[in-house]
């Protein structure tokens, strides 16, 4: 019967309920004693301007590094301390890398290059979040736009108050404001027109396959004459191969970054990459990225 059918599938998943509630419980702890530890560093990927040839800047990633566990990517975390609360104690210590590399890169490469740093809902919804970045800011004295705040198309679904307030405060704080993995699936172009962004980041699933699929060419195309039509910089993320990046170089695309430039490095990687490329990237010789 339908009852007892229901049973079994009730028999059925508590055990797997349980051992999913566990794992989470040891993810949790480990995480607190990971952030008590300093386990979390920065890897950083640089930002091509394609049309100079020049990086421009960089995105920071979170990376957790655990003797026992080796290194854990964020995709594996960060949702758990979304929910758990941690990612606020974990986002302060990864503004406090990326304000501290950030200050020392200025000084290196010129106030215009800029750190990006990902932000995620939880942390933008927090009361004091703002008060606590900025002051993390004067700290470093670094120049406000050198910092570029990235959240996700995603998060924009949370339509706090608070977050949308935060927002438009980082704005008036003069920090520059990304909108991350656009088009992954909840996109409103409105969003567009209430949040005060400066790029948009086009998500690298519409490059997959491109220039083969024509529908992703297509609307890889279409969003970034639009996005510059509404006046936004636009960056494409995911870019693997040459044909990507010619493609993105005839549509007009300001920013590249992926893996056919560079893959994140440490930062003592990334400064040597860049001395080795002298801070620009010529095509038409192998891209460095490739020799580390
Ligand atoms: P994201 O912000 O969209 O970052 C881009 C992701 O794409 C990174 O993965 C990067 O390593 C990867 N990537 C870069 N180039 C290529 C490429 O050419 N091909 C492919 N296949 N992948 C490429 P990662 O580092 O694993 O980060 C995953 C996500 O975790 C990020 O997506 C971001 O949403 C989140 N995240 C990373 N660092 C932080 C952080 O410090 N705080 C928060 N809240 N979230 C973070
Ligand atoms: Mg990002
Ligand atoms: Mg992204
Ligand atoms: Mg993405």
């Amino acid at each position: 019967s339908a009852k007892k059918a229901g049973r079994n599938c009730h028999r059925y998943f508590e055990p797997q309920m349980n051992k999913w509630a566990e794992k989470r419980l040891e993810i949790s702890s480990r995480l607190r004693k990971a952030i008590s530890e300093n386990e979390f560093t920065i890897y950083c990927q640089p930002l091509l301007n394609i049309k100079t040839g020049k990086v421009v800047g960089a995105e920071a990633l979170i990376r957790w590094f655990n003797k026992e566990e080796g290194v854990t990517p964020p995709d594996n975390f960060i949702p758990i301390s979304e929910e758990n609360g941690l990612i606020v104690a974990i986002g302060d210590q990864v503004a406090e890398l990326v304000l501290a590399t950030a200050v020392k890169w200025e000084m290196t490469w010129g106030s215009s290059f800029r750190m990006a740093i990902n932000i995620s809902a939880r942390e933008l919804r927090e009361a004091n979040f703002v008060d606590r970045i900025s002051r993390q800011i004067k700290k470093y004295n670094i120049r406000k736009s050198s910092i570029e705040i990235e959240v996700t198309e995603r998060l924009l679904l949370d339509k706090s108050d608070k977050s949308v307030e935060n927002l438009l405060k980082l704005s008036l704080l003069g920090l520059r404001l990304s909108l991350d993995d656009f088009g992954t699936g909840y996109s409103s172009l409105s969003y567009l027109q209430k949040y005060p962004f400066s790029t948009l980041k086009l998500d690298r699933s519409f490059l997959k396959k491109v220039p083969h699929d024509r529908k992703g060419a297509a609307l890889s195309s279409a969003i970034i004459h639009l996005a510059h039509s509404l006046g936004f910089e636009v960056i494409a993320e995911g870019v693997e191969t040459e044909a990507q990046y010619r493609f993105l170089e005839q549509e007009g695309c300001d920013i590249v970054q992926g893996f056919y430039i560079a893959k994140p490095m440490s930062v003592q990687d990334f400064e040597r990459w860049m001395e080795q490329c002298c801070g620009s990237v010529d095509f038409d010789t192998p891209p460095p990225a490739k020799q580390i």
